[in-house]
């Protein structure tokens, strides 16, 4: 029988392993730790959680990583039971005691008698035969460039830089407007594709103070390595001059408020469209290191963005991926070479349920290629169907980060019979999610 050949024993490669083994085909699990190791990771377990121990809210009703818990729950994920098995008290989340879990994931992969492990780091993307690459935020050097040589230097990342997302919802539009700059564009939908927040000098000055006395994080030791340009966090950019901003992402040329056309506005910030169903827009150019709390502080100040709520927060991380949505298929095949997968954060979901929850899809269907079928991805109303949904095809190519699961990537529901409060309405989604798995787990 066909072998499936996984590169990365994290989060992804993990469950990927587990999944096709499950469904009766055998894995090499390929792993370059400890022999060779990276920044963050400390041990030569698998799954090793490199930072926060927390696999956040296991709310299944109204939080959407709570119903990716659900749904890995559901789909028999070793990922999720390990860490249950190994839960810590922390209130609504699923905080979990790293070493034990990541020791039992181990023995759980070594033990399986169709998983064999081979230790040592892969460095060329293979040509034959079926191959998953889960290699992660740190992918090592010699391997990213071979995937560089393979999609192009523009299509892999080796740093994110991700401005904080919004709910389009929660935009103030009495005070915020619809219009590109010099109003460009072909089409209609084109020429209002931005949303504008108008700014006053005071206002303006006011937000930059808050930007410099912002409470910021610094990088880990060694992940500076080749310091991005292009892409400086905002704070960065107004400690060089309090007319910086002015003059690059605030820029307020080309641009008339539409509530009140006489007025100039002194700086103006943009939001981007950031997924085909209009639900979310980030803050154009607005990479930040601000930590959380400073961040969701000083956005609010912005004209419009008062209340504001967000589908993410900025950050600045090392962090190899690559373009998913021009570049791989909705089988998280590589388009131009379908014999190669990619799973976990490479894929440009961001964090340790997402990676693990797209390790499971990857091993999944790799292991039905190889029965002769093919498993379509789960309906974009689950969490794990709106991820890959989002990183194959939802998600604009041209501006693609990394993205948690949320809401915003869900198809909206209808407010049928008036307005729902949002706690009912995420429990209407997670209601339609949890049928939409089920159904789809049955039919496989
Ligand atoms: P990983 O879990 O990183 O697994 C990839 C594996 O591939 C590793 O074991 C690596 O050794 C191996 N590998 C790499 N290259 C090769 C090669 N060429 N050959 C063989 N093996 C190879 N997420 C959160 O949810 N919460 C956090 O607090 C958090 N903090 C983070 C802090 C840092 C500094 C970093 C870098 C990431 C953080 N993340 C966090 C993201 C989290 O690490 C990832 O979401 C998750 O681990 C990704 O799973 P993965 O399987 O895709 O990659």
């Amino acid at each position: 029988r066909e072998t499936i050949h996984i590169i990365g024993g994290g989060m992804a490669g993990s469950e990927a392993a587990w999944q096709a083994a499950q469904a009766g085909v055998p894995v090499v699990l390929h792993e370059m730790r400890p022999e060779v190791g990276t920044f963050a990771h400390r041990t030569g377990s698998f799954a090793e959680m490199v930072c926060s121990n927390s696999f956040r809210s296991d709310d299944d009703e109204r939080n959407a990583v709570g119903l990716l818990h659900w749904e890995m729950g559901a789909a028999n994920g070793l990922i999720m039971e390990t860490a249950r098995a190994h839960r810590l008290p922390a209130g609504g989340a699923l905080a979990v005691d790293r070493d034990p879990f990541a020791e039992a994931v181990t023995a759980r992969l070594k033990a399986h008698p169709l998983i064999s492990v081979e230790y040592g780091e892969i460095t060329e993307l293979p040509r034959e035969g079926h191959w998953i690459v889960a290699t992660g935020p740190l992918t090592s050097g010699a391997l990213a460039q071979s995937i560089r040589a393979e999609t192009g230097a523009e299509s892999l990342a080796f740093f994110d830089a991700i401005a904080p997302i919004v709910y389009a919802e929660s935009i103030d539009m009495s005070v915020a407007w619809r219009q590109s700059r010099y109003d460009k564009g072909e089409t209609e939908e084109e020429r209002t594709a931005y949303i504008n927040c108008p700014m006053t000098k005071p206002q303006y000055e006011a937000f930059i103070d808050a930007l410099l006395a912002a409470d910021k994080t610094e990088f880990h030791e060694g992940e500076t390595a080749g310091y991005f340009d292009g892409c400086l966090p905002i704070e960065v950019m107004a400690e060089r001059g309090r007319e910086t901003l002015r003059h690059g992402p605030m820029k307020p040329v080309g641009l008339t408020n539409a509530h009140r056309p006489e007025e100039k506005a002194y700086a103006v910030v943009q939001l981007r469209r950031d997924n085909q169903l209009g639900t979310l827009y980030n803050i154009v150019g607005f990479q930040t290191k601000m930590k959380y709390g400073a961040q969701t502080a000083v956005f609010k100040m912005i004209p419009g963005l008062e209340n504001a709520s967000f589908a993410r927060l900025g950050g600045i991380h090392r962090n190899t991926f690559i373009n998913s949505p021009r570049l791989l298929d909705n089988q998280m095949r590589l388009r131009s070479r379908p014999n190669v997968r990619f799973a976990g954060q490479v894929t440009g979901v961001e964090g340790y349920v997402e990676s693990a929850a797209m390790g499971l899809l990857a091993g999944r269907m790799a292991a039905a290629e190889i029965r002769g079928e093919t498993l379509q991805p789960p309906p974009p109303e689950t969490a794990m169907g709106a991820l890959i949904t989002h990183i194959t095809g939802g998600a604009e190519a041209k501006t693609f980060q990394p993205m948690n699961v949320n809401f915003g990537l869900f198809p909206p529901i209808d407010a049928k019979g008036g307005r729902r409060g949002r706690k009912d309405r995420y429990k209407a989604y997670t209601d339609r999610a949890k049928d939409a798995f089920a159904q789809w787990l049955a039919a496989q």
